[in-house]
Formats: structure tokens, C-alpha cells, sequence
């Protein structure tokens, strides 16, 4: 085939094949770039969503090399590569971005809550590193019970998040093996997210700070602008886009925080599009999606603006009883002014199946409309 009648595209190697590499091919069609995800296999959200993939395991360095070689830049949509296999590819000259060194902030609890409290002097909980149940006591000696325990790595929606409420529930906790840091347990009055989106050349927008509703350590329904003043929302953003600078971050950083007795706390980072911004893909002048594949392609980021007075996002969730929410499909359509999204994956209970986005005139009108329809597919 002659090469002359193939447009320059670009290719974006995203290591992972769940909802955040689907959704970011689908943003990916609209700008005539190309995606390649590292899938385990066919069934993976990603691929049924139409991406082309590489099969193959993020464990293996090997096969991180071929999707790189295929591709202009590399890019992650999970937590769960090895950060040595990530500084490999830097020293093979790959293109990662974020790199190495950003990735570790979201990687390992233990080392951001270092980076963000200890050398940046951002608020964080009080915490510390926790080598066996005595540590834990002596932590709760000077902070009281209950601590939180969290595992250093691995942990996603609460998976890995453990309240404690005395030495026993610790040893137990600690007994079951791994490595874990505690926390104080602080009141929380609300929780928020902060995205920004950062490119190589230092350029940053940020999106409208969300307020995050949470039940068992999961994300179940999100506004904008949701229940922060403004003076707090403006202090989150800053705080975002200073971590994004200090850290080089580079494509979409999510910055999770508490707001406790007032006051702003940083829980958590992800670079990567995240749960918290899914709302931005109808809801945002340009989306997380687009916004992190222009970013790590460092080409010019678009208008992270609210594209209504109130957005609200609920997340739909396999049911207990075990239903397929796909089944319930018409019902949720049937509702005027939802959003529906749905991954194509397996149904179980309790894992994230899609999401239902409604814009508003009002925080209440949203979340009425996206919660009729998430209602819809979750009554399976
Ligand atoms: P994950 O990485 O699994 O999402 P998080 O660190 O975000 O874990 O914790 C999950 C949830 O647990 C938070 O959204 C919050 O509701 C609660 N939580 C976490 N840390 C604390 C803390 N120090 N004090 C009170 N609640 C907490």
C-alpha cells in the first residue's frame, strides 16, 4: 500500500483496556488520532468498545516495549504497572507520559502523603508508616481510635481502605499480610475532586472543582458545582495546579480531597482520567478524555468550562442481586435528559458498569434526572 495516501496520525499506547482506555478512544475518534491499548484480551471494555489492542499483561516488560514501539507517546489508564517496568521504558526512550516519577504519587499511599505533606507542606491527615500493631497503638495514643489503615498499594474504591476501631481489629487487619500506612480518621463534612489537565510545555487548565458522594469507600454520585463555597473551590484548584507543577504531571491529574471542620485535606491522586470527571464528557466544554489525549500529545488543551449551571453524575453500579443493568436498558433511555454510558462489561455486584450524566438548570434538577435512569438499569 503506498504510504502517501495515509494522513499523518497520531498514536497514543494506553497500558490497560477498561472504561477510562475506552473512553478515551472514543474521544480519540472525534480528533483523528489513533489508540492502542495493552488488553489482556478481546473482552476487555476497551476492545468491545472498538480500540485496537495488543495483547498482552502490564507485569511484562516485554510487552509494554511492543505496544511503545507501535506508538508516538504511552499513557496508562490504571495504577497496576510496575514502576520499575515504567522507568525501563523511560531509559529505552519511550515517550511515558505521565512519567516514572509523577506515576509514584498515585501508586504508593505512603510516598504521596510524604510528597504532598512532608516536602510540599499541603494539608494531609495526619499519618504514618506502619511497620506492625504497635505502631498503630502508639499512632492512636496520640491521635485516637478509630484509624484508618490503608494499604499502600492496589487499593481502588475502598478495596484496601479499613477502619479500625481498637488494637485487635489492627493486628487482624495487619495479620492478613501486606504493607500498610494509618491515618487519622478525620470528620469529613464533604468530599471533592479537582482535575486539571497539564501538558509537557507546562500549559494547565482546571475543571470546575465536583463535590464527590461516597458509599463504602466507592463514588456513587458527583455535582458540579456541588456543595463547596467558592472561596474553597478556588483554594482546591490552586492546590491542584501546584501539585500538577511540582510533580510534572503531565495529562489529566485528579486531586481528592476531604473538606473537614472547614478546612481543605489532600486525600489522594490519580494521573489518569478519572471517575470523578466522567461528567465532563456532555457536561464540560471539552472532556477529561480529549483533554488528557491533547495533553500527552502536547498539543493545546481545550476549554475546561462548565457547559451548564449544575451537572450531576451517578454511577451505576451492579446490583446486589446480581442483574445485568445492559437488560435494563430502555427503561434508562426512556428517561428525557439522561446521559446513559455503559461499559460492556461483565455484570457483578458492586462493580462500576457505567455511568448517567444529566445537565441542569439546578444541582436538584440534575441529579433527579441522572438518578432516575442510574435507578433504571441498577433496579435489574
Ligand atoms: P481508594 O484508593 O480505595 O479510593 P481512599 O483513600 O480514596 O481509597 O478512601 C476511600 C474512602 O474512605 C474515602 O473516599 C473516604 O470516604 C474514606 N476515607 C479515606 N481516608 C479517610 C480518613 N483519613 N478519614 C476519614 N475517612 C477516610
Amino acid at each position: 500500500m503506498s504510504t502517501a495516501t495515509i494522513p499523518a496520525t497520531r498514536r497514543v499506547g494506553i497500558v490497560g483496556a477498561g472504561q477510562l482506555a475506552r473512553m478515551m478512544h472514543r474521544a480519540a475518534i472525534d480528533l483523528g488520532i489513533e489508540v492502542l491499548v495493552l488488553a489482556e484480551g478481546p473482552g476487555e471494555a476497551a476492545v468491545r468498545g472498538g480500540a485496537a489492542h495488543h495483547v498482552g499483561s502490564p507485569e511484562r516488560l516485554d510487552d509494554l516495549l511492543a505496544l511503545a514501539r507501535a506508538c508516538d507517546v504511552v499513557t496508562l489508564d490504571h495504577e497496576g504497572v510496575p514502576s520499575a517496568h515504567l522507568r525501563a521504558l523511560e531509559a529505552e526512550g519511550v515517550a511515558l507520559r505521565p512519567g516514572s516519577g509523577a506515576s509514584l504519587a498515585a501508586q504508593d499511599k505512603l510516598h504521596a502523603r510524604r510528597l504532598l505533606g512532608d516536602e510540599l507542606g499541603l494539608p494531609v491527615p495526619a499519618f504514618t508508616a506502619v511497620d506492625g500493631p504497635r505502631d498503630v497503638e502508639a499512632f492512636a495514643a496520640v491521635h485516637g481510635w478509630p484509624v484508618v489503615l490503608k494499604a499502600r498499594t492496589g487499593g481502588y474504591d475502598g478495596r484496601g481502605v479499613r477502619i479500625v476501631g481498637g488494637p485487635e481489629e489492627a493486628a487482624a487487619v495487619l495479620g492478613g499480610g501486606g504493607s500498610w500506612l494509618a491515618e487519622a480518621c478525620v470528620p469529613l463534612d464533604l468530599e471533592v475532586a479537582a482535575l486539571v489537565a497539564r501538558r509537557p510545555s507546562g500549559e494547565a487548565v482546571a475543571y470546575p472543582v465536583c463535590e464527590t458522594v461516597q458509599a463504602d469507600g466507592m463514588c456513587r454520585e458527583l455535582l458540579v458545582p456541588g456543595a463547596l463555597t467558592p472561596e474553597l473551590a478556588a483554594r482546591a484548584t490552586a492546590l491542584a495546579l501546584r501539585v500538577a507543577e511540582a510533580i510534572d504531571a503531565v495529562g489529566i491529574l485528579a486531586v481528592e480531597l476531604f473538606v473537614s471542620r472547614g478546612e481543605l485535606l489532600v486525600n489522594e491522586l490519580a494521573l489518569r482520567p478519572h471517575n470523578s470527571g466522567h461528567w465532563t464528557i456532555e457536561g464540560a466544554v471539552t472532556s477529561q478524555f480529549e483533554n488528557h489525549l491533547r495533553a500527552v500529545l502536547d498539543l493545546p488543551l481545550g476549554d475546561p468550562g462548565a457547559l451548564a449551571p449544575a451537572v450531576a453524575m451517578v454511577n451505576v453500579v451492579g446490583p446486589p442481586g446480581g442483574g445485568d443493568p445492559a437488560e435494563r436498558l430502555p427503561a434508562a433511555l426512556a428517561v428525557r435528559g439522561a446521559h446513559v454510558h455503559l461499559y460492556g462489561k461483565p455484570a457483578r455486584p458492586g462493580r462500576k458498569l457505567g455511568h448517567v450524566t444529566a445537565l441542569g438548570v439546578t444541582a436538584a434538577a440534575a441529579l433527579a434526572t441522572a438518578r432516575e435512569a442510574a435507578g433504571e438499569l441498577m433496579a435489574a
